[in-house]
């Protein structure tokens, strides 16, 4: 099995002959330490921090970096002038200052960002390649962009369809441009397959959302391979970790991402237990975090992988849900192969479900299983036929929407 391309792309940025654990904790060390000496030295965001850490274990003792910060203090916890930001990403909604998450890119952040998808999407497109990107395009350095130009770079073609087209138009595009691999969100990509079939679709990597156990199966039956997960979050430049030829779970790219997993009080916990993911993006250039608290619930796989890569791996994500996940539900849905796409509509007189089927009889089988599994939520489903003009019932993240009723 060869080896995570993980590997030399990290060689080739950090110039390094060699790449193991010791070389990869060293590394991390000395950005680590770099970064602390210079928020010292211009008495910025993390001035209160010491200045010099003896070991990547005293990590555990800094305080967390929150959303809240992210929005309060963008501007002073940039690190570069805002003439060399190429792009600022913004949340519509932050915690309780209504002030708006704000995430900041350098023109070489953003290029470490297209060697990383460079390096997992190298995994499964090959030159020739022609790659469906149902990912949004918009504009310069957007994540389509950025995705596309790590395509070209490959040798391959990229297809910019984004998330946003009806059925039949994907399956129009699928006819006249045959591409052999997609890149988008797991729901879409199920959806797509199947209402309009395989076609010349034979791989896939898979990114931006939960991806459910059955949505995974599901993807993987019809396309008669294994996915290919990526982890991203903006605080990471929208890209984090890779998946290799083991499938074993994504690997972390360490030279400037450095992962903690804590539990509920924010106690570290050792490795291969599960907790929420706490990230030090030491190898951002315009806005590096120190323990950074990113809401996304995985663990750090204890053992060795197969392919020989000393890199930390992340297991599947999870997001954090307050009440019902979108998650628990997708992963009963979409169990029934029927299913292509559904919403979620939760109101005081309980939740509404519409989806989007091929096939018959999917409401007479959802429905008792919903009923059994939610026994105290009132839950009312609408199941119709796709049709050709419908599309993918959320633009983004899958969520349960709140609704007023009456
Ligand atoms: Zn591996």
């Amino acid at each position: 099995m060869t080896r995570s391309r993980i590997d030399d792309m990290i060689k080739g940025q950090e110039g390094l002959t060699e790449l193991n654990r010791q070389t990869l904790d060293c590394l991390q060390l000395e950005k680590l330490n770099a970064l602390l000496r210079r928020e010292k030295a211009r008495g910025g965001f993390y001035r209160a921090l010491p200045e010099k850490l003896a070991s990547l274990s005293e990590l555990s003792a800094l305080p967390f970096t929150t959303d809240e910060d992210l929005a309060r203090h963008a501007p002073g916890l940039l690190l570069c002038s805002q003439a060399q930001i190429q792009r600022v990403l913004s949340d519509a909604t932050s915690g309780t200052t209504g002030a708006a998450k704000r995430v900041f890119y350098t023109e070489a952040d953003l290029e470490n960002t297209v060697q990383l998808y460079v390096a997992g999407l190298g995994e499964l497109i090959f030159p020739g390649s022609v790659t469906l990107i149902c990912f949004p395009f918009s504009g310069p350095y957007g994540l389509g962009e950025l995705i596309a130009e790590a395509i070209t770079r490959l040798g391959a073609r990229p297809i910019k369809a984004g998330p946003f087209l009806s059925y039949g138009d994907y399956a129009a595009l699928l006819e006249r441009e045959r591409p052999d691999t997609f890149v988008g969100m797991p729901v879409q990509l199920l959806g797509m397959l199947r209402v309009c079939g395989r076609r010349s679709l034979r791989r896939a990597l898979v990114s931006g959302d939960a991806c459910p156990d059955s949505v995974m199966d599901g993807c993987e039956a019809l396309l008669g391979s294994r996915l290919f997960p990526h982890y991203g979050s903006r605080e990471m430049g929208m890209a984090g970790a890779i998946c290799c030829p083991a499938h074993e779970g994504m690997h972390l790219r360490e030279n400037h991402v450095l992962a903690e997993i804590v539990d509920e009080t924010g106690r570290v916990l050792p490795e291969g237990e599960r907790g929420e993911l706490v990230i030090t993006t030491v190898g951002m250039e315009a806005m590096p975090l120190i323990r950074y608290r990113t809401g996304d619930f995985t663990r750090i796989l204890p053992s060795a992988c197969p392919c020989g890569s000393e890199t930390r791996r992340l297991d599947r994500i999870e997001r954090r849900a307050e009440g019902l996940s979108a998650a628990a539900l997708d992963e009963l849905l979409f169990a029934d192969p029927a299913v292509a796409d559904c919403r979620y509509d939760l109101g005081e007189s309980g939740l509404s479900i519409t989806a989007l089927t091929c096939g018959e009889g999917a409401e007479e089988r959802l429905l008792p299983r919903l009923c059994a599994a939610f026994p105290a939520l009132p839950i009312s489903l609408s199941c119709r036929s796709a049709r050709p003009d419908d599309r993918a019932l959320y633009a983004g993240k899958r969520v349960v929407t709140a609704r007023k009723d009456g």
